[in-house]
């Protein structure tokens, strides 16, 4: 028998990345993955901003700057145009603020990388963890839960070896067809099977010189033939092809990818050698619940939705974070018996509000944006590709200018945050206003000698002053009390201009995923705040 803390079902990048989570607080995890390596759908492209944040924090941004395939500095524009080899309609630059300026919202810029990289990236840190282990070629085939923890049967494929684990908890982070889902009899309620779509990679060396619209890392072919998107997945002529929304009568097996390329490119002699082809259907769907006893999901195994935007990777390893700490919180100890109910409560309302926006990005791609004369030469084309531009303009922009979803996640009504009275700034998909209400992800800066905040916050809880070393009594009282109860708390006592304003409050206490669990001018008794979020109250 194998016993570990967790045992986490899929080593895709959520569960990889709750493994780093787990295993940096010390907790002994094993993640089961039925392939035999880690990256095998090249899906995700899109690594955002909150994403590399949580990189930083596991100390390995750089390593994926590094890592990729694609320079860093390579320019994150989004080009739409009728075909590679015609006119141009449309452009957004900065798109996912992926561009490489320093900018006071976020520690880290998006970045442009393959799902597969990444994935790389996270599985090296994982295993690099004492009292991590990854286990591929393992299927986890048989879950018997009990009261006092889980035992399961995972089975080596190619040996046939079974191995029976005992946890106190399972996660599934299993994918879209979550076997775990499945075991528990949750259902996922909303639409499935929105619309077919086509993936290919492919390798063509040429393509780069054979097209007037500069670099960027997506271009839109806006054509009544084969609307799609395309973009490199390094520099040496590795790219992904997407065409969108395939007739209903379009069975993919038929379908010649290198065909597909050609016609939705315009570039009909293209040498295009084909590496991946992967029909797939975009859902929006979201589980009726994400926990049984000590069972929980995270990512698509409770949640699906079309990939536009760049949400659903970004989002399962938003909920790695928020179940990471908690599970390591409560496996230490002072997490109380509230916490991991908090975990659904915090992160639906996130889901939910991300499936709607990705919903409305994928209601309008280039197929809806073609015109029946969009691709005439001459003042009639012209005039229809200036229409098109425009509508481009303003539907498309909210795909790729994301901060006030990405950043504005909030975790309104979670028992384990204190509420202060005052509201947070009006929800917007691009618009992020930083604020500290409790709730809110911790407003970010730039320190005066050039580190970031977060770079300074700790593993546990972090009490922010912000107003050099005011309160002192009331912080050592605060500071004793979390100590008695083995509760990690950092202090973090700073005299930074604008920091208080910005917090528009003396004190901040910071979770461990940044998030601002409760703030104000005076520090209360510190029993019932600490009992609150750590979820004993
Ligand atoms: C075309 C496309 C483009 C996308 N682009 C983006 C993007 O730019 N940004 C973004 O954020 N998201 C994007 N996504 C979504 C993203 O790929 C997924 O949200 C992400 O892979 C989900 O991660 P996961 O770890 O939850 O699941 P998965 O990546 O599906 O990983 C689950 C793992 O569990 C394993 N597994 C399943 N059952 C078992 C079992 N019984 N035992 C052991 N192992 C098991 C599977 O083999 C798999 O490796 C895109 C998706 C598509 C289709």
């Amino acid at each position: 028998m194998t016993e570990v803390d967790v045992l986490i079902a899929g080593a895709g990048p959520v569960g990889l990345s709750l493994a780093i989570e787990l295993g940096q607080r010390g907790i002994r995890c094993l993640a089961v993955e039925r392939n035999d390596r880690v990256g095998y759908s090249p899906r995700a492209k899109t690594t955002n901003v909150r994403t590399r944040e949580h990189l930083r924090r596991w100390g390995i941004a750089d390593t994926l700057r590094q890592a990729s395939p694609i320079p860093p500095d390579y320019p994150p524009n989004v080009v739409f145009a009728t075909r590679m080899n015609g006119p141009a309609l449309s452009r957004f630059e900065n798109a996912f603020n992926g561009s490489r300026v320093r900018n006071d919202l976020y520690s880290e810029e998006a970045q442009w990388v393959p799902q597969y990289t990444l994935e790389e990236v996270l599985r090296a840190e994982a295993v690099s963890l004492p009292g991590v282990e990854v286990a591929f070629d393992t299927e986890l085939r048989a879950i018997e839960p009990a009261e006092d923890g889980v035992t399961a049967e995972v089975a080596h494929m190619p040996s046939g070896t079974v191995r029976r684990v005992r946890s106190q908890y399972l996660v599934g982070a299993d994918g879209g067809r979550s076997f775990v889902r499945q075991f528990l009899g949750i259902g996922m309620a909303g639409q499935s099977g929105v619309a077919k779509n086509y993936s290919i990679i492919f390798r063509a060396p040429d393509l780069a010189a054979r097209h007037p619209h500069g670099p960027a890392i997506m271009y839109w072919m806006v054509n009544a033939d084969v609307p799609g998107l395309l973009g490199p997945m390094d520099e040496h002529g590795l790219w992904f092809f997407m065409a969108t929304k395939l007739a209903n009568d379009v069975d993919p097996a038929t379908v010649d990818p290198v065909e597909l390329v050609r016609r939705g490119t315009g570039l009909e002699d293209l040498a295009v050698e084909v590496i991946h082809a992967d029909p797939w259907v975009a859902h929006s769907l979201i589980a009726d619940a994400y926990s049984k006893g000590r069972i929980f999901l995270a990512g698509d195994a409770c949640h699906l939705h079309p990939p536009f935007g760049g949400f659903g990777m970004n989002m399962g390893i938003g909920d790695a974070v928020d179940l990471g700490w908690k599970l390591a919180a409560r496996l230490q100890g002072w997490g109380g018996a509230g916490l991991l109910g908090s975990y659904e409560t915090e992160r639906r309302p996130v889901h939910e509000r991300t499936i709607r926006e990705s919903v409305v990005n994928y209601a309008t791609v280039g197929n809806q944006l073609v015109r029946p004369t969009l691709e005439e030469p001459g003042p009639a084309g012209d005039a229809t590709r200036r229409e098109v531009g425009e509508l481009i303009q303003s539907s498309k922009g909210r795909e790729f200018y994301t901060l006030g979803l990405v950043l504005g996640a909030r975790y309104d009504n979670s028992p384990v945050l204190v509420p202060d009275g005052t509201q947070p700034p009006p929800e917007h998909f691009a618009n992020y206003v930083p604020s500290a209400c409790p709730g809110s992800l911790a407003p970010h800066a730039w320190l005066a000698d050039g580190s970031s905040l977060y770079d300074h916050f700790g593993p546990g809880l972090t009490l922010l002053a912000t107003d050099g070393a005011a309160g002192r009594g009331g912080i050592d009282a605060l500071a004793q009390d979390a100590e008695r109860r083995g509760i990690p708390l950092k202090l973090l006592v700073l005299d930074e201009p604008g920091l208080q304003g910005r917090y528009q409050a003396r004190f901040a206490l910071i979770r461990p995923d940044q998030y601002v669990a409760w703030r104000g001018d005076q520090l209360p008794a510190p029993g019932p705040l600490l009992e609150r979020v750590t979820g004993h109250a």
